[in-house]
């Protein structure tokens, strides 16, 4: 459906009178009962989206964010689904998707020795990586392997033992709740343990601090970083990454491995339905053919209690996790 005005919302929100106005009049594509769960995350499970809208330019997302601020209809950014569990039963409010041209391109920037390059959110990681790699690029090879979007991964301060997003971000632009543009440069940013200070729903785009090195030692260094990530995680599998944060140890006030504790409380192999821990690396949650989103639910409630009873210690999921009637909290609009 593309910018259809008498598109039919299959649960009407509160207060929006017609669903079609917030974005009838904009340059979109509009599809209703969206099954973004099976088809849009790497669980490849979970129910639909109310309304997937896909918009063309800047400035229809922004124009849709501000009827959305206006009426309270909650609005949520779907990257590449890489971190997120969508509820069996779907979810309300209009899902965005940054997707085409507007919100897919990477541009480099060079003066002297300084090099940048800015990545459009909907970007794919994968794609980021390797380019900048092929014109020996460096600063980004910490991301090799890691499934995301530019916006998801910023979002998330994406990354791991080789670093992490934040290390390379020069400047972060944003949508605010009401559909303004707003830039940070990196000082005003707080890249935290799998999470930013950044208060706006939407990322727009990133600007990336390149360094010029040796294009083939680069591959390598790429290469090098993806073995190992294969040779650590269940790559293959369906899952959403890392299931919990690494939690702080109150003894040590360390952060302490979730993998480790859930390995040490003998919960690999745990399963509900179709979902298991991983046994290659306990703090991947699995599924196979067949499995639901209440079957992962389950299980990261069993293994919060197993764990606690064990360890006295709390997990906290560090999965998005969407589900109908429960407004996007930490991100997406309030
Ligand atoms: C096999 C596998 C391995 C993984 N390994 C790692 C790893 O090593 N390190 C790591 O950190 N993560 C890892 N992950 C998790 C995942 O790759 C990251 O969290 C990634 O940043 C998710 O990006 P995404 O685009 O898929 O976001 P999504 O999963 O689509 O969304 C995640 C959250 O970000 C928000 N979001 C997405 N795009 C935007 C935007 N443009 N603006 C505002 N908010 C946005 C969403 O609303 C949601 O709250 C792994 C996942 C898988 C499946």
């Amino acid at each position: 459906m593309v910018g259809k005005a008498d598109i039919e919302c299959p649960h009407p929100m509160p207060g929006a009178s017609s669903v079609s106005s917030l974005f009838g009049d904009l340059d979109v594509e509009a599809q209703a009962d969206a099954p973004i769960g099976t088809a849009m995350t790497w669980y490849g499970i979970g129910g639909k989206a109310d309304l997937l809208i896909r918009p063309r330019t800047v400035d229809a997302l922004s124009a849709l964010m501000k009827r959305c601020y206006r009426s309270g209809t909650p609005l949520r950014v779907l990257g590449s689904g890489a971190n997120l569990l969508v509820g069996d039963d779907g979810v309300d409010g209009i899902v965005v998707k940054l997707e085409g041209p507007a919100f897919t391109e990477i541009k480099y920037n060079t003066q002297g020795q300084v090099h940048a390059m800015k990545a459009m959110a909907g970007a794919d990681m994968a794609r980021i990586v390797m380019d900048a790699a092929r014109r020996g690029l460096e600063g980004l090879s910490q991301m090799a392997g890691i499934p995301a979007t530019a916006g998801g991964a910023i979002r998330m301060n994406a990354g791991g033992a080789y670093g992490a997003i934040g290390d390379a971000v020069e400047s972060v632009t944003c949508l605010t709740r009401t559909g303004e543009k707003v830039t940070y440069p990196a000082k005003e940013i707080k890249f935290g343990y799998r999470g930013t200070n950044i208060p706006d729903p939407v990322i727009l785009s990133g600007t990336f601090r390149l360094t010029p090195t040796d294009p083939i030692k680069l591959r390598e260094r790429v290469k090098e970083i993806f073995a190992y990530k294969k040779s650590t995680q269940p790559l293959a599998d369906h899952s959403a990454g890392c299931t919990f944060k690494n939690p702080i140890d109150p003894v040590s006030e360390q952060r302490v491995p979730a993998g480790k504790l859930i390995d040490e409380a003998g919960l690999k192999g745990l399963s509900v339905g179709g979902a298991t821990v991983s046994d290659r690396h306990a703090n991947f949650v699995v599924t196979k053919a067949g499995a639901t989103a209440n079957d992962v639910l389950k299980l990261l409630e069993m293994v919060k209690k197993r764990v606690y009873e064990a360890k006295g210690i709390e997990l906290q999921e560090e999965i998005a996790i969407w589900r109908r009637g429960v407004g996007p909290k930490d991100r997406g609009v309030a």
